[in-house]
């Protein structure tokens, strides 16, 4: 199985950094690449092929940004799934962790599950489920299996020490999510 995996927003914080915690200063940027990272040498250690890794604005043909096509990379790699990896925020309050796919009852849904089953047992993070945004460019515009997982959300005081501290964790869950997902 190959991997495509896309931390998200943008190489280092500009001029995208994601969601910040005002507090800390945790950047969502920075989470998800270390993630990212982590979650490749997890898997290249697991055997899995991992066939991308881009962290760039230009999501989808957008002449603005001078960077890699996070899509059309993705369907250039030959990769079987994609994975882009988010931290959440909303209101400082709402904490847990939700993974996206483009539609119900499909193989996306299957590995959102996977993945989300994994983060929510090894971080005992609050389920929030699988959910479904076929507006997400990352998922509507990639021709693969593809998800994306929002691990925790940076703004909670809950989750924020969790995505500092623990982003190892993150990375074997996300990891073990997408083996899981191999095996079914
Ligand atoms: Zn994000």
């Amino acid at each position: 199985m190959k991997v495509f995996l896309n931390p998200g927003h943008s190489p280092n914080g500009i001029p995208d950094p994601g969601a910040k915690n005002v507090e800390t200063g945790l950047r969502e940027c920075d989470v998800a690449k270390n993630i990212a990272g982590l979650v490749e040498k997890y898997l290249v250690a697991a055997g899995v092929n991992v066939v991308g890794n881009i962290q760039s604005d230009n999501l989808f043909y957008d002449s603005d940004y001078p960077q890699p096509c996070v899509c059309a990379e993705a369907n250039a790699s030959g990769a079987d799934i994609f994975v882009s990896i988010h931290c959440n925020a909303f209101d400082c309050e709402a904490h847990g962790t939700e993974t996206y796919a483009y539609a119900p009852g499909g193989e996306g849904e299957k590995l959102a599950g996977c993945i989300n089953d994994q983060i929510v047992k090894s971080l005992g993070t609050l389920d929030r489920g699988v959910k479904y945004r076929p507006d997400y460019i990352v998922l509507k515009h990639t021709d693969m299996t593809a998800v994306l997982v929002e691990t925790a959300f940076i703004d909670s005081d809950v989750d924020e020490p969790l995505l500092s501290a623990k982003q190892d964790d993150f990375a074997r869950a996300i990891a073990r999510g997408i083996t899981d997902y191999e095996n079914l």
